[in-house]
């Protein structure tokens, strides 16, 4: 029987890339090279995060889930030639093979690529997270017979505690500095994080949330998803009402005012990360364990789940995770700089 990998090949530059056949697929490009500008190429963006979407200024054929193309859209200019695809839902190539979206868990809309082509199945996670949060449900392993995986967190040391728990805390420690007159800031990315804290605010106290601009939009968003979320952007009347009469938390995806204070209220400033698991967070009162990413041990998990023949690791701790790799009997695909790899070699 022949080879399903024969015509397929890894292409890295800056970029993770594959070809099969005629077609040519991009996932979470920073740029275009020239002589992919053909109609062969298409673009897949897995989510809406700052450092995924530059594909969205492409005049090439793009996939995405709608809800990364409504987030996109709230915050810039409407992208053309986009094929918005619910997770679940294929996509057909015009010469052969399909491409699949399945959730990814990481935020709203976050999006897992399986391309399958001559009975070969690739797998592009994307950012995941495997564990269900209060605005994400979590991921699921995918059978593949190649991986191509994040591994942002991929050392041992960068093992989670229970999200529950985090929750727990985060309500606590709000909770006693609003007794203590303290405004309660959270320093957040605007996409995915803002919104988890949001609910979290939501779901255990019952104190406004404020939020900046930029927050707001993307939280429409996640409302109109049906993802209940309440807030007050701090532009409206009613937000800066309640911000003058003090006792809200605030969230904030800019840079931390240096004053400290809102409304002449003194601020206690968190963040939220997993990277508070490893480093510490001195520019903050206080810092919390939680993150959008798979821990070490679910990036385990995914992999022994998913029992691919050959894992490409395209961020993160690719040296240390690629020592698991080797202990679980899996090939490392490692593409040298403009070097193009034959797939069926690493199969
Ligand atoms: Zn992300």
């Amino acid at each position: 029987m022949q080879n399903p990998f024969a015509d397929f090949q890894l292409l890295k530059s800056r970029n993770i890339a594959i070809r099969a056949g005629e077609q040519r697929i991009l996932f979470d490009p920073t740029s275009i090279p020239n002589k992919w500008r053909s109609t062969n190429t298409t673009i897949c963006i897995s989510h809406a995060h700052a450092d995924h979407i530059a594909g969205f200024r492409s005049t090439l054929r793009k996939l995405v889930t709608p809800e990364t193309l409504e987030i996109y859209k709230s915050v810039s200019v409407k992208p053309n030639k986009v094929h918005p695809i619910p997770t679940g839902k294929k996509f057909s190539f015009e010469d052969g093979g399909t491409i699949q979206l399945h959730r990814a868990g990481h935020m709203l809309g976050a999006a897992q690529f399986v391309f399958e082509r001559n009975g070969a199945r690739l797998v592009y996670t994307g950012d995941f997270n495997l564990q269900s949060t209060l605005t994400a449900q979590g991921a699921e392993p995918i059978p593949c017979d190649v991986l191509l995986m994040e591994a942002t967190y991929g050392r041992p040391d960068a093992i989670f505690p229970p999200r529950e728990q985090v929750y727990a805390e985060i309500a606590e420690w709000t909770s006693q500095e609003l007794k203590r007159k303290k405004v309660p800031m959270f320093r957040v990315y605007a996409t995915g994080k803002a919104q988890e804290i949001i609910r979290i605010i939501n779901t255990y106290l019952t104190v406004p949330v404020i939020v900046d601009s930029t927050i707001a939009k993307i939280s429409q968003v996640y409302k109109s998803f049906e993802i209940p979320l309440a807030f007050y952007n701090e532009r409206s009347t009613e937000g800066r009402e309640m911000m003058r009469q003090g006792g809200f938390v605030y969230l904030s995806s800019k840079k931390l005012p240096a004053n400290r204070t809102l409304f002449g209220q003194p601020v206690s400033k968190a963040v939220a990360t997993g990277w508070a698991r490893i480093f510490p967070m001195k520019k903050y009162d206080k810092a919390f364990i939680l993150s959008a990413h798979a821990d070490f041990q679910q990036l385990v998990e995914y992999v022994k789940q998913s029992q691919p023949r050959a894992v490409h690791l395209t961020c993160g701790n690719t040296v240390t995770f690629g020592a698991v790799l080797d202990k679980l009997n899996i090939k490392q695909i490692e593409p040298r700089q403009r070097k193009q790899l034959e797939l069926s070699d690493f199969l």
